[in-house]
């Protein structure tokens, strides 16, 4: 007997039932005792006095009139009677469960849990309550079982099963946060002796749940870690060399990373680490290093962007850094001309090249790598996990540098990202002068336009965004054409107007972009299409209209299109928010400049709900926990995980003899991993 046997060793699981657990994802004993209840109604019977209007409650008394059951319609009835309860007359009305009238018997003693009416001083009954039940537990059910029948099972398993149940977190880390053991913890998330007891289970199931997940993202790092990888055998002196050609100091921040990647270049292992930084805090010069190394040690390296624009614009400036270096670059992308390829995927193959820069291009089949050491991945989240991988496998486990200007919140490093190293930068080059963002009313917006001229004026370029229009919204909502009509007229012909949209093809977009990038219009009208990265150092306004429709993130995002130069810059967001979270999104926005405290801030607001239900976003989901509000206790638990894996023979421990078991057992193959 043991907890991982399968839940039809109980009596009244058949093929039918266990199709219908299956779904819920119950297979075994532990999945059923697991499966905790999301509520628990208090069936303590209240005094009529200390009830709230509308509050769920129990009422005991004396049945004293009949129940009489009344049909209206087709499908519907009412049972009504009246409970005395000492000198006070309620009236009780189920809907639809006629049944009950058998246990509804005059001069009897009965309790009723349900709905209270404070005005009408009546219950609408739920359900008739056996005496000394004190919380009832509510199971997420399904239409194919119901969450009576779920508890049931439950019930029956416990019985069964309850001294199978041993203890998993480490008593060490038990005892360091008071935790409950295991046997207690799951007792009381099923039969909680009132509220109370239950909140103090819930803790330490959480705690366990983040527990063993942290601990199973930790071996997989581990495991990775231990597998050969390549050695990038750089000499110092040759990076120190690109660094003082440098016509700037690195950051602290910059040089901190740089050694974070360099240490992990250097060690036989596969490097898999996530740099982020804001944007303009500098990530390409870092990602120059590291190619560098990688290149003076005898590799080659690939990087791969998201769109041609912005594999053009690596290759650009990466051309400019290397000037004078043994660095042979070429630019590989979708519109690369045949005869090109043709010259370009030999001196690819024999060696020749050691920086290959592009988009997909890169991950071709005919596309064969000499010694591929280093693969550099920019804005990550743009390429599917697939992509990534067979660009992996191009090299034999070549090291991998992701690199996103999307600060990721602390929540999602230590889940979704939890089996990378992260290196952050957090901190701009000296000088950068702030984005300084104002927000107006759209009754002002005139003021804005007014402003926008004004750095016309000064040979400025400008950035007018709106959010992306649905039919239904085309009233309350300005479209990006109306403000591109209304823009040509205001400034055309001294100054030229383009428009970008979201119904462009993808090169249509580019040929848009390089446009503005050459200053061929000074006013960029856009949805929020416009390219992530594209450096446009000449622009200073960004000036975005409904910016209430934005998330936190995005309009982050959009800003750091602007202050890409020594220039001021201004972030100019219109928008009449109609509630307290948009108002509070614009208020933030003009505070600070820091993209992380914004995007912590934005899972906040949006709550992890939100989040919770996006895929995009890759967190995965908890069963009890929830890693945005309970970030401490998940941060803890990545820490005391990080400690036990630290030790490579943590299972030889008495005291992780228990986890150790659990976690070989319970290997479930469902963590999103690439
Ligand atoms: P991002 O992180 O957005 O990719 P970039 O690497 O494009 O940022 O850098 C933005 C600009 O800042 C570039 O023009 C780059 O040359 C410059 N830069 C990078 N590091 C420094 C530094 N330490 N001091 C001054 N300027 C820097
Ligand atoms: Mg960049």
């Amino acid at each position: 007997m043991a907890l991982s046997d399968s839940v039809q060793v109980l009596p009244s699981v058949g093929p039918k039932r266990l199709e219908a657990l299956q779904d819920l994802g119950i297979s075994t004993i532990e999945d059923l005792l697991t499966y905790f209840p999301y509520r628990y109604d208090d069936l303590k019977s209240k005094e009529l006095a200390e009830i709230q209007n509308d509050e769920k409650v129990t009422l005991s008394g004396t049945v004293a009139s009949e129940p009489v059951v009344s049909y209206f319609g087709r499908h519907r009835n009412r049972l009504v009677f009246r409970l005395l309860i000492k000198n006070d007359v309620v009236p009780v009305t189920f809907f639809n469960q006629p049944w009950l009238d058998k246990q509804v018997v005059v001069g009897e003693e009965i309790a009723v849990y349900g709905r209270f009416d404070g005005n009408k001083k009546t219950l609408s009954g739920m359900k008739i309550i056996k005496a000394a039940e004190g919380m009832d537990s509510i199971y997420p059910a399904s239409k194919s079982i119901r969450q009576s029948t779920i508890r049931n099972l439950i019930e029956v398993a416990w019985d069964k099963y309850q001294n199978e149940i041993q203890t998993i977190i480490p008593s060490a880390i038990r005892q360091r946060y008071k935790l409950m053991d295991r046997k207690l913890m799951i007792h009381d998330m099923h039969f909680p002796d009132g509220q109370y007891a239950a909140k103090l289970a819930r803790r330490t199931a959480k705690f366990e749940e983040f527990f063993i997940f942290q601990m199973r993202l930790q071996l997989v790092k581990q495991a990775d870690r231990l597998e050969d990888g390549l050695s990038i055998d750089y000499k110092i002196s040759e990076l120190t060399d690109l660094i003082a050609s440098l016509p700037f100091e690195l950051t602290d921040a910059q040089k901190r990373v740089v050694n974070e990647i360099c240490v992990d270049l250097k060690r036989p292992t596969h490097m898999n680490r996530l740099l982020q930084g804001d944007v303009g805090s500098g990530k390409t010069i870092v990602a120059a290093l590291a190619v560098y190394a990688t290149i003076t040690a005898g590799y080659q390296t690939a990087l791969m962007a998201p769109t041609e624009i912005l594999a053009e614009q690596h290759a650009e400036n990466l051309q400019k850094t290397f000037k004078d270096f043994p660095v042979n670059i070429v630019l590989l992308t979708g519109s690369t001309k045949v005869a090109v390829r043709k010259q370009i995927l030999p001196r690819i193959k024999n060696g020749e090249v050691n920086l290959i820069i592009g988009t997909h291009a890169l991950i071709q089949d005919e596309v064969q790598y000499h010694k591929l050491g280093l693969v550099i991945i920019d804005e990550q989240h743009r390429f599917g996990v697939h992509q990534r991988q067979i660009l992996r496998e191009k090299g034999e486990r070549p090291n991998v540098l992701a690199m996103t200007a999307t600060p990721i919140p602390r929540t999602l490093q230590i889940t979704s990202y939890g089996e990378m190293d992260i290196s952050v930068i957090d901190e701009l080059p000296a000088g950068r002068k702030k984005i300084k963002t104002t927000w107006l009313r759209s009754n002002e917006t005139d003021k804005a336009l007014r402003f926008v001229r004004d750095q016309l004026t000064l040979g400025r370029q400008i950035y007018v965004v709106t959010p992306l229009i649905e039919e239904s919204e085309v009233m309350d909502m300005r479209n990006a054409q109306a403000i591109y009509d209304r823009l040509r007229t205001d400034f055309e012909p001294a100054y030229k107007v383009g428009l970008l949209n979201g119904r462009m093809k993808s090169n249509e977009k580019e040929d848009v972009m390089r446009a503005f990038k050459a200053n061929e219009f000074q006013v960029l009208v856009a949805t929020t299409v416009i390219e992530v990265g594209v450096d446009v150092p000449n622009a200073t306004v960004m000036m975005i209209y409904d910016a209430d429709h934005f998330g936190l993130a995005q309009l982050h995002q959009l800003r750091g299109r602007v202050g890409r130069s020594n220039l001021a810059s201004y972030c100019l967001l219109i928008a009449d928010p109609k509630n307290q979270q948009a108002i509070e999104r614009m208020e933030v926005m003009t505070k600070t400049n820091d993209g992380f405290v914004l995007s912590q801030r934005d899972l906040e607001l949006r709550g992890s709900g939100d989040i919770l239900g996006n895929k995009q976003s890759g967190l995965p989901e908890f069963n009890v926990g929830d890693p945005v509000a309970d970030l401490k206790m998940l941060s803890i638990a990545q820490e005391e995980a990080n400690e036990i894996t630290d030790d490579e023979n943590w299972e030889r421990e008495p005291d992780n003899q228990v986890l150790g078991n659990y976690l070989n057992e319970n290997w479930k193959g469902h963590m999103a991993f690439d």
